[in-house]
């Protein structure tokens, strides 16, 4: 116990200290993109971490793909927002889906799911503990096509031998091409086929009763706004004097940071 003027060491500053030592290390969160080529999962990850992560990237022409595998692309960036550090990792699938026979499309996507947690394993065992990277995928961003009426047969497929090994949270991509009517069919069509195929999405955890009414709200709008219906965009607009990341079309101008009225939701998930 201190006397007056002294700091005060004792185990009620316990999570101070837990809070200091993770700040001061930061944090690792690895984030795996899947869905088909062109639905927009480089733009939308480029417009949510306003970086360019796919500066090398090439696309294969038609020939190619037919015969196409799956691959994995493996990007890492530090990212530091008010002091606190993430290693982001972004986990790329190019082919996914572009394959005449996309039977195996989903085993590369599992089997690199599967060897991250054999390595993490094996590392938590040994004696070297203190410095494991963890490499494990935490999330996956699953990219739904927006011309469809619900889920494919390959979406239920891939969903189901993912969704029990990673946090998987679906969104609709180019959620522009749609009208609101559209979006909210589409909403209601997917989590119809996902709850008759007892798939497991990611749910947002139930926040604290003594949380401000503000929090709440948002929370609530958050949970019912799943499956996210996402625009993205890599360009940078003037629209009255305001700066955003839109999409100029010859009839007007798409939002794409966030735009409710368009019932887009783009997402910052919490680690
Ligand atoms: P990826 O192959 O899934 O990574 O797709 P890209 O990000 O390369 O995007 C493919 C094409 O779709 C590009 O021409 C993008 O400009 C366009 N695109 C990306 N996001 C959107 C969106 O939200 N809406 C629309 N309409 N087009 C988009």
């Amino acid at each position: 116990m201190s006397e007056a003027g002294r700091d005060y060491i004792g185990f009620a500053t316990l999570p101070d200290q837990v809070h200091r030592k993770s700040v001061k290390r930061g944090f690792e969160f690895t984030l795996m993109v899947v869905g088909d080529s062109g639905l927009g999962k480089s733009t939308l990850i480029n417009s949510l971490f306003l970086e360019d992560l796919y500066k090398n990237r090439t696309i294969s022409d038609v020939e190619d793909r037919i015969h196409k595998t799956t691959t994995i692309e493996k990007t890492t960036m530090e990212i530091e927002e008010r002091g606190v550090r993430v290693r982001l990792t972004i986990i790329d699938t190019p082919g996914f889906g572009d394959a005449v026979n996309c039977d195996d499309s989903w085993k590369v996507v599992t089997t690199y799911i599967d060897d991250q947690f054999r390595q993490y394993f094996t590392d938590e065992s040994g004696l070297n503990r203190r410095n494991i990277q963890d490499n494990r995928v935490h999330c996956c961003l699953y990219f739904v096509p927006p011309w469809g009426h619900s889920l494919r047969q390959m979406d239920l497929e891939v969903l189901k031998r993912l969704h029990r090994k990673v946090n998987i949270v679906l969104v609709i991509a180019k959620a522009d091409t749609l009208t609101t009517c559209e979006v909210e069919k589409l909403k209601t069509n997917i989590l119809n086929a996902i709850r008759e195929n007892d798939i497991q999405i990611y749910e947002f955890p139930e926040c604290d009763s003594d949380e401000d009414e503000e929090f709440k709200q948002q929370d609530r709008e958050l949970k019912a706004s799943v499956p996210f219906a996402v625009v993205g965009s890599n360009t940078i607009l003037e629209v009255a004097g305001r700066k955003i990341r839109g999409r100029q079309y010859p009839w007007g101008v798409v939002d794409g940071t966030v735009d409710i009225q368009f019932n887009c939701e783009i997402i910052f998930l919490p680690l």
